[in-house]
């Protein structure tokens, strides 16, 4: 537990499932406020917010579309309104699809840059905004991906994206570090989410990845969670414009875990 997180608020965008959703539930169970940023309705956030306060927690659900800028403006005012601030910004909603790169569209291509770089731009920018106008010393985390440098053939479009997002962190995080503004990035490996969800109901598919993985099994969100925990609190308050890999040795070149090579 982080006692400074208690009472500070939060926005988590793409909160519905997944990575987000564990997020939420963590920094709601560590007393903070937060604002679940949800993109298409039906997706369980009722029950969520209900779970959230049953355990005492304070939680709050806004719809809104990352890569559209008047609904980013929409739910940072939301948080401000309901929650009388804002000092915890999570830009993690994110899509993929597979296509072999020579196919691709430029509808497809627009479509991940846009949720995935664009809408981590607008939210980051958006947050930013707030806290200097309210003297905010707060923190963005940004969810980047192995593949920030893990090249991926077929997801040339979110590689892409996540290459973007690491850069786009390390600039903010440069840029606004005299205001105690920090800016991180968390970057997981192959964790259990809906994302996954086809690939890893396929046992032959799923052990493909776990040869990858040097620790040896798939993450679970809760660990992603535990990141942005401490990144979003003050024990990491000396911390800025880092990419934290979560992702049980997934970058460390597992071609070469039996020494040879
Ligand atoms: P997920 O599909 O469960 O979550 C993505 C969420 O983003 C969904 O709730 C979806 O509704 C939301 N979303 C999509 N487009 C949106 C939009 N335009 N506006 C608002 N919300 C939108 O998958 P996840 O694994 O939880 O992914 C979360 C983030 O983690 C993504 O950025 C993903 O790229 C990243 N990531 C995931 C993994 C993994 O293995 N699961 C690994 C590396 C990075």
């Amino acid at each position: 537990m982080y006692k400074d997180l208690q009472g500070k608020v939060a926005i988590v965008t793409g909160a519905a499932t997944g990575l987000g959703k564990a997020i939420a539930e963590r920094l709601a169970a560590e007393g903070v406020k937060v604002v679940v940023n949800y993109h298409s309705k039906n997706q369980g956030v009722e029950e969520m917010i209900k779970d959230i306060e049953e355990k005492g927690g304070s939680a709050a659900a806004f719809q809104a579309d990352v890569t559209k800028q008047e609904d980013i403006k929409y739910l940072v005012e939301f948080a401000s309104d309901t929650f009388g601030r804002l000092d915890i910004m999570v830009n993690n909603a994110g899509i993929e699809n597979e296509v072999p790169s020579a196919d691709l569209t430029l509808e497809d291509w627009n479509k991940v840059i846009n949720v995935n770089l664009t809408g981590m731009f607008l939210g980051s920018r958006e947050a930013i905004k707030y806290m200097l106008k309210h003297d905010i010393q707060g923190t963005v985390i940004n969810m980047a991906s192995v593949h920030d440098r893990i090249p991926w053939p077929h997801f040339v479009h979110y590689a892409a994206s996540k290459g973007g997002v690491k850069m786009l962190t390390e600039t903010l995080a440069l840029e606004y570090a005299p205001k105690r503004i920090r800016i991180n990035n968390i970057s997981p490996g192959a964790i259990d989410t809906p994302i996954n969800a086809e690939k890893f109901n396929d046992p032959k598919a799923k052990q493909e990845v776990i040869k990858l993985i040097p620790m040896g099994y798939i993450g679970k969100p809760e660990e992603i969670a535990a990141c942005a925990a401490w990144l979003a609190s003050s024990e990491s308050s000396y911390v800025t414009g880092i990419t934290l890999y979560a992702d049980g040795g997934m970058t460390k070149y597992p071609g070469f875990q039996a020494g040879k090579g």
